[in-house]
């Protein structure tokens, strides 16, 4: 069942993929199951199984307790030490990245230069938060205080972290959440995406190998299921998630429910992500941003641009040269480095975009539908018009561009469709106008704002990423606030007139 020539993907049967179940009163489990994940090699298009043991509740439960074990040793090893082994995780993963790459392309389906940056990142996280680890988490910080008395205040780590990924950045955004509360000084149990299951081993596989103590990280493997168990799991002391805005709220009420401590939540979630192109944009540059923005990594990117708001007078030759861009495009197999669109992560996800594709062709004006392979999970580019933008009301992970015209006058209306959807993600500004530039960045609560270029790409420590509202909590991942989230303050006053006494 596993040979299947032809087909890029194919289905997983449900119910394999299911051994768990939640009732009205809580979760409960069905036996340990051993799933075979598909996945496909792209050279031969074979699709071959990759056996993946699926976590039960027992895994889920042995996980949790090892890892109380583990940071009770981990918590107190000293920074400097949890920083040098992430740097060595960032070593490793460079000495390797022809394999993870070749798994990003092979479980993720995704383009050689997403693979390449991707691996990139993913060495930047370990990096990034080892280099902010040791000012953070050094020694404990003098605080001004009465003669007599000495202040302190030092962050620690919180417990077990329970760390919950998705599958459109498989390894770099399961690497940046598992080494920041490593980093922390937690212990993590980490449940990547069902979909993505064999990076998540590589990648834990080499974070112990650089001096993790297998104690301190755990994997398990499994869907939504076993990731609520974890999450409901009573010595979880945080949850970083980073998926849909809607699992992040089945999470937020799972936590809200529970008894015992209070356990934050640091989450990542979707958007409805905009683009304003006024009349003094530059089109040339508009469309090839538009382009990027859209349509690369086939849309799947939480930062991509959904709809894009034109201002009526240049609509027209805007439109005409996206278009343009557009069938520029080369759509088909991710490995070869010519290919500018993959697949679409399974037939899942293909299916939900070509529904949303066949609504659009009903109510909205078709300026493109590009060409796909017939087999295999592709979506090809298409780009829409809409009279009005309320229609968009979900975030659309593929590669589909929504445009809106507006007039000269109606840019506060623009800003306030922008506003009403409740996602603050990313947001893109072309104009040359600077007092506008400045009223649209001040108005909308967006988290990464890109002004005159394409809204992709978040280089770690320099465009700290991450959203408001209906697409996160905050704070940003690859920024200087970040590593402090997965920690709790101890202050410690002394009474040094007491000392020695
Ligand atoms: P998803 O929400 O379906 O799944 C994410 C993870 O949550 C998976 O590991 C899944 O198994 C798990 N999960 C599902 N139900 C759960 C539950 N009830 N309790 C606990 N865990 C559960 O998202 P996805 O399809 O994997 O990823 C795509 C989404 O992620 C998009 O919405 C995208 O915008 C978002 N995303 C956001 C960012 C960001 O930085 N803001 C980055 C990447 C992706």
């Amino acid at each position: 069942s596993a040979d299947n020539a032809g087909h890029a993907r194919i289905p997983l049967p449900r119910d394999l993929f299911q051994p768990e179940r939640i009732n009205s009163r809580g979760i409960e489990f069905g036996e340990r199951a051993a799933v075979n994940r598909l996945v496909t090699d792209v050279a031969t298009e074979r699709v071959s199984a990759v056996p993946v043991n699926y976590s039960g509740p027992n895994d889920v439960n042995r996980a949790v307790t090892t890892a109380r074990d583990g940071f009770s040793t981990w918590s107190r090893a000293p920074a400097t030490e949890r920083a040098a082994a992430l740097e060595r995780a960032a070593d490793l993963l460079e000495q390797r990245s022809a394999r993870f790459i070749a798994w990003l392309q092979r479980e993720g389906g995704k383009t050689l230069d997403d693979c390449v940056s991707e691996v990139r990142e993913a060495a930047d996280f370990c990096r990034y938060y080892a280099a902010e680890g040791r000012k953070l988490f050094g020694d404990a910080q003098p605080l001004p205080g009465p003669t007599g008395e000495r202040n302190t205040l030092r962050l620690r780590g919180r417990g077990v972290f329970a760390a919950i990924s998705p599958w459109n950045f498989p390894l770099a955004i399961f690497m940046g959440q598992v080494t920041a509360a490593l980093m922390a000084g937690n212990a993590v149990v980490a449940k990547p995406a069902e979909q993505t299951p064999r990076i998540a081993v590589e990648a834990v596989r080499l974070l112990h190998e650089a001096g993790i103590p297998v104690k301190a990280l755990h994997l398990i493997q499994g869907d939504g299921h076993i990731g609520a168990a974890l999450v409901a799991h009573r010595d979880i002391a945080g949850v970083v998630f980073t998926g849909s805005t809607e699992v992040a709220r089945s999470i937020n009420r799972v936590l809200a429910g529970k008894d015992g401590p209070i356990v934050p939540l640091i989450a990542e979630t979707g958007g409805i992500n905009a683009m304003i192109a006024d009349a003094t944009a530059l089109p040339e540059q508009v469309a090839d941003d538009v382009a990027t923005s859209a349509f690369r990594s086939a849309g799947q990117r939480c930062s991509a641009l959904r709809l894009l708001f034109v201002q009526e007078d240049v609509a027209d030759r805007i439109i005409e040269m996206i278009v343009g861009a557009a069938r520029e495009l080369k759509i088909g197999d991710p490995s070869d480095p010519a290919t500018h669109v993959g697949w679409v992560i399974d037939d899942d996800a293909r299916k939900r975009l070509d529904a949303h594709i066949a609504r659009m062709t009903r109510e909205a004006r078709v300026h493109f539908a590009g060409p796909a392979p017939s087999s295999g999970s592709f979506v090809a580019p298409h780009i829409f018009e809409l009279d009005d933008a309320r229609h968009l009301t979900e975030e659309v992970f593929g590669p589909i561009l929504h445009i809106v015209r507006y007039s000269s006058s109606a840019l506060d209306g623009v800003l306030e469709a922008i506003a009403d959807s409740g996602y603050g993600l990313t947001l893109g500004i072309h104009s040359r106008i600077d007092d506008t530039v400045e009223a649209v960045v001040d108005r909308l609560q967006v988290g990464n704002v890109y002004v005159n270029r394409n809204m992709i790409g978040a280089v770690v420590g320099v465009q700290p990423f991450g959203g408001h509202g209906l697409s996160g909590t905050g704070p940003k991942a690859g920024g200087p606030h970040y590593l402090t989230r997965f920690a709790t303050e101890q202050t410690v006053t002394v009474n040094t007139a007491a000392a020695g006494g």
